[in-house]
């Protein structure tokens, strides 16, 4: 990895601040997020690939995404499930959700992610009925992503045996972050805080941001990557911003009064600046589980989710929610038109993976390098 990272060094090197585990300096990960020429891309495309095999291996793990709730209390600027938005409201029932875990074990996924807007009608005995039924009847792993939830709650879901927990800091621009998050009134804590206590908690903690959104600058992105590592997570996923129309932030960077005059250092919200993205996290946390998501995969619907998995990615997301609320969940327009069941596009899933040469993760997929670092300490502990 030194010489690989020595090449990435040289194609952008600058000044010699601490430098990350491959090598790269946050001026150097800047240099590449700017980076327009295809020959050098083609450098970071294939260490990212390079470092993706050697710290995680080609397995792809496969989480099944379950949309429990479009129900949301929150006025997220680019959300479309934002609250206010007049557009039917779902929540599913606890059989539903129940039936779409054991539909994740019949296709041999190795986890299953619940997630919801910030609904305070997901319910704390709800979630931790369900998350006990399914460890109990099923043996999957799983993951919440049900927003900024209170400490005892996260704590009860954790006990009752929640393996992860994916919260989003969006952005490292605490300003951006509340302008464009508005806060409740009622936080305990800023999601940043959140992420520790849930690390501390014992949750396998997850975190990304968006890439482009409205106001986000290469210096901050490249803070981004930097907060990745310091956070020490388990997972980070990053997709493109995609504007929703019917968001204050619709019609997508440098639209409305956003301060962002011709001079701003705006990050624009395509693929390629996302893949530049997801290959950087790798640099930086070369043990993460990082997903192909389905945001890069809209916004190139040809090779998205494919590059994504060749640039440093090892997750993917299937989606299990029933056809008649996927279409509910509309965080960005173009999310749900795939006409396909869980099923039908297990067989295309599985079709891609051959021909990228990748193979399905067994199991619940945690992180690897860490489970085999914890055997090692711990075998240690008992001689
Ligand atoms: N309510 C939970 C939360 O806020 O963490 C989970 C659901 S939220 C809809 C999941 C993620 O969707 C957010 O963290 C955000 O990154 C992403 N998202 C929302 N609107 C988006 C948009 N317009 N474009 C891209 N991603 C978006």
């Amino acid at each position: 990895m030194q010489a690989a990272g020595a090449v990435l060094k040289l194609l952008q090197g600058r000044n010699q601040d601490e430098p990350g585990p491959a090598g790269l300096t946050r001026d150097e990960a800047l240099a590449w997020l700017r980076e327009t020429e295809d020959w050098k891309l083609g450098f970071l495309w294939e260490e990212a690939d390079r470092v993706r095999r050697e710290h995680v291996g080609d397995d792809v793990h496969l989480r099944g995404l379950i949309e429990v709730s479009n129900h949301c209390r929150r006025q997220c600027h680019y959300c479309g499930i934002r609250a206010g938005r007049r557009t039917p409201r779902y929540r599913m029932t606890a059989y539903e959700v129940l039936e779409c875990a054991r539909l994740a074990q019949r296709l041999e996924y190795g986890t299953v992610v619940l997630q919801a807007g910030e609904d305070p009608g997901i319910t704390t005995g709800f979630v931790t009925d369900l998350v006990r039924r399914i460890k109990d009847e099923t043996p999957l792993a799983v993951t919440l992503s049900l927003g900024e939830r209170k400490l005892a709650e996260l704590e009860e879901w954790r006990a009752a045996g929640a393996d992860r927990y994916l919260l989003k800091h969006e952005t490292s621009d605490d300003e951006l972050f509340r302008r464009i998050h508005p806060a409740c009134g009622d936080e305990e804590m800023h999601r940043l805080e959140l992420l520790r206590r849930l690390k501390a908690m014992g949750y396998e903690t997850g975190s990304g941001v968006m890439v482009g959104i409205p106001g986000q600058t290469f210096e901050s992105l490249a803070g981004d990557l930097l907060l990745f590592r310091e956070l020490d997570l388990e997972m980070v996923g990053c997709g493109p911003f995609l504007p929703h129309p019917e968001t204050p932030l619709g019609e997508g960077p440098g639209a409305g009064d956003w301060g962002l005059g011709k001079d701003t250092d705006q990050v624009p919200n395509t693929d390629v600046m996302t893949l530049k993205v997801v290959a950087l996290v790798r640099m930086f946390c070369p043990d993460a589980n990082i997903p192909s998501t389905t945001a890069l995969a809209t916004a190139n619907k040809e090779s998205g989710r494919e590059l994504g998995l060749q640039r440093g990615a090892n997750v993917w997301m299937p989606n299990l929610t029933p056809l008649k609320y996927r279409v509910l969940y509309e965080i960005y327009p173009g999310k749900a038109k795939a006409p396909d069941t869980a099923e039908e596009f297990h067989e295309k899933l599985l079709a891609t993976l051959a021909a990228l040469g990748r193979r399905p993760g067994k199991g619940p997929g945690g992180q690897r390098q860490k489970e085999s670092h914890e055997d090692t300490r711990s075998a240690k502990e008992d001689i």
